[in-house]
């Protein structure tokens, strides 16, 4: 299983297995009552995120005598799960996210799928769950898309989102690594994040709570690390903040990321850095494409280590001209005010951050060339 983030890109850049190849990994069970038509276009007209969804979902289980084994399209529903199901008590769980798209021409695709596949091996790892082969992975994402094919909205920015998940489901309270897990993929249609075009977002700098510490979870995608993001989530946005922009736990000076999306800092002359994967740090695969996507263009574009008190200066200085935060989810979001306990800067400035935005959609809606060979046609 992959250990680093350096193996999460030898991963996903490796010549993977067609969808015509793996279809039907995850045999389709027919679904009683799919949703009908005129219901659905109207879901489809206005998607909101995560509210909606569609009528199939991939699964499997995990034991160990028979590895992973039944792979099955089913009728989306909820689970039946032992009360003593070890996710419940002691949270070994981990999630991936990602999305299809449908192009003007009716075909449907997804984006850099096999990093994802790794990532969650790499998640995997971390909390002591059994792999899941990337050609499973990638097999329940063509599979459970084809199924729903009538759920992917073709809006300008629109998509359906995949959210592939482990969990231990073994019925047994002592603390060990369970027996027996589940894998599942559903799916939920998504309507572009800024229906109103791109708005920067208030950011609220935590400077009590952590999302993640060394040696801890913070680089793996685990529902632990969200959990511990809340309550600071929920503080903040009392005072009307969008996002909680989290500091490093060992010394409590250098930006980490967001809750859910990494962090980008622009500068005056043109350079870009991104704070590096300290372990604390989920590699996501935006800031992965971003960073490449950038030094294409030319852009000197680095890791660092980047001190909250230099970045507040660098503002105010005007050395700093954007920020901006990133993930599968909003893809690109500029950064409009950074606010602290004892510090409020604003940052008016968001055409790096806008012209990312663009070219990323850009490529996945198909629009822009592909020239890194990321998208994946699913069918
Ligand atoms: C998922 C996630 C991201 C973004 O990763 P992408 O692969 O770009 O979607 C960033 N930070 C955290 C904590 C995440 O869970």
């Amino acid at each position: 299983m992959p250990t680093t983030p350096e193996e999460l890109e030898q991963i996903a850049d490796a010549p993977h297995a067609e969808a015509d190849d793996l279809a039907g990994t995850f045999a389709l069970q027919g679904n009683p009552a799919p949703r009908p038509q005129a219901e659905l276009d109207e879901i489809l007209q206005k998607p909101g995120f995560g509210v909606h969804f569609a009528d199939y979902m991939a699964r499997a289980t995990w034991t160990a005598d028979a590895g992973w084994h039944d792979k099955q399209i089913v009728p989306y529903g909820p689970l039946s799960l032992d009360p003593a199901g070890a996710v419940l008590h002691y949270g070994q769980e981990v999630f991936e996210g990602l999305k299809a798209y449908v192009h003007d021409d009716g075909s449907l695709w997804t984006f850099r799928p096999a990093y994802n596949a790794a990532r969650l091996n790499f998640s995997n790892y971390r909390l002591a769950i059994p792999e899941l082969p990337v050609d499973d992975f990638l097999a329940s994402i063509v599979d459970v898309v084809r199924a729903n094919a009538r759920w992917v909205p073709a809006k300008e920015g629109a998509s359906l989102y995949l959210r592939p998940y482990i969990f231990a489901s073994e019925a047994f309270l002592g603390v060990r690594a369970a027996a027996k897990y589940e894998y599942l993929c559903i799916a939920s249609p998504a309507g572009p994040y800024f229906p109103n075009g791109f708005t920067p977002i208030n950011v609220w700098v935590e400077q009590d709570f952590h999302r993640a510490g060394p040696g801890g979870m913070g680089a793996v995608k685990t529902g632990g690390n969200y959990a511990a993001s809340l309550l600071p989530k929920v503080t903040a946005a009392r005072e009307h903040y969008d996002e909680v922009l989290f500091l490093d736990a060992a010394t409590n000076t250098n930006l980490d990321e967001f809750g859910g999306m990494n962090v980008f800092v622009v500068y005056a002359d043109g350079r870009v850095r991104t704070p590096r994967l300290t372990g604390n740090i989920l590699p996501g695969n935006t800031r992965s494409c971003i960073m490449q996507l950038l030094r294409r263009r030319g852009v000197d574009v680095a890791e660092d280590t980047l001190a909250l008190a230099d970045v507040i200066a660098g503002i105010k200085s005007g050395e700093v001209s954007e920020m901006f935060a990133c993930g599968t989810a909003a893809v690109v979001t500029a950064v409009g005010s950074l606010t602290g306990a004892d510090f409020k800067v604003e940052l008016p400035t968001h055409e790096v951050s806008q012209s990312v935005y663009d070219e990323l959609t850009g490529i996945q809606a198909g629009k822009v060339d592909d020239e890194f060979g990321w998208l994946y046609r699913i069918g």
